[in-house]
């Protein structure tokens, strides 16, 4: 596959742009790539540039020469609510929340999940999971870049959800949970809730389901590790309403 680069600017057909040090470093050392080799661009909007390597630099100049719509992004937008859970997992969820098609991403701060990180955590947090979802982003070959927000506890939470219809995945939904495929469709667009590997204490979920309107769903009688459940939330969805099944 030709390699994928994320440049966060405008992209216009035969304007040469110079690359970053952390694009050229990735493109030069990583990919060994030489003046004259391919790479697909994008930016975050929709479609990609086929481009060409015109000059190794210093700076590295690309050029985009050839304009492709479409892509790899699921009609089905899919925001992931995620309880912030330990150094790792968070990162696995991200990963495979991008890769799987969610398009937005908000660590949710819960009673038994990791505590509000300090504002020093908090931006190195930030900045890791971005560049994540980036790499994510570049490897699948989506041409939208996911939004993932910082960390939001409950009190927060409403005013950052959309209309869309709200799941939150709970093990002990027991009967009295919906199953996926007994839900109606819910449009071109769905809010995930999943919590952290410590789970959700009753009251946060009582606090979701009767403050927020999310329904609780279950995912079957096997307790899922939180990094896991958040990938099968998602890919279940994008089977039942997306472009995976
Ligand atoms: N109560 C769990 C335990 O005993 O280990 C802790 C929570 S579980 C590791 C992490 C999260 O994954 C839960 O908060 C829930 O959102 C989701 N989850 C795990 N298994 C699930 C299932 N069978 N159905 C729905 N959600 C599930």
């Amino acid at each position: 596959m030709t390699p994928r680069l994320f440049v966060d600017r405008p992209l216009r057909v035969g304007e040469p742009l110079p690359l970053e040090e952390a694009e050229r470093h990735r493109l030069l050392r990583t990919l060994r790539l030489r003046r004259g080799d391919k790479v697909i661009l994008f930016n975050g909007a929709a479609g990609e540039w086929r481009g060409v390597i015109v000059d190794t630099g210093p700076p590295v100049m690309v050029e985009p020469v050839e304009f492709l719509s479409g892509g790899r992004d699921s009609p089905l937008h899919v925001t992931l609510i995620l309880g912030l859970t330990k150094h790792g997992a968070i990162e696995l969820a991200v990963q495979k929340a991008v890769e799987t098609g969610a398009d937005r991403l908000i660590p949710l701060l819960s009673r038994y999940g990791v505590s509000r990180p300090d504002a020093r955590q908090s931006e190195n947090k930030s900045r890791r999971l971005q560049r994540i979802v980036v790499e994510a982003a570049q490897q699948c070959g989506r041409t939208r870049v996911p939004e993932i927000l910082d960390p939001a506890g409950w009190e927060e939470l409403e005013a950052l959800l959309s209309p869309a219809p709200r799941l939150l995945f709970w093990e002990d939904a027991g009967d009295a949970g919906a199953r996926l495929k007994s839900l109606p469709h819910p449009g071109e667009a769905v809010t995930l809730l999943v919590g952290p590997e410590g789970g959700l204490s009753s009251e946060e979920v009582a606090w979701a389901r009767e403050r927020l309107g999310f329904v609780t769903v279950s995912l079957g009688p096997r307790i899922l590790r939180a990094e896991t459940a958040a990938m099968v939330a998602v890919t279940a969805c994008q089977l039942l309403w997306g472009d995976m099944g």
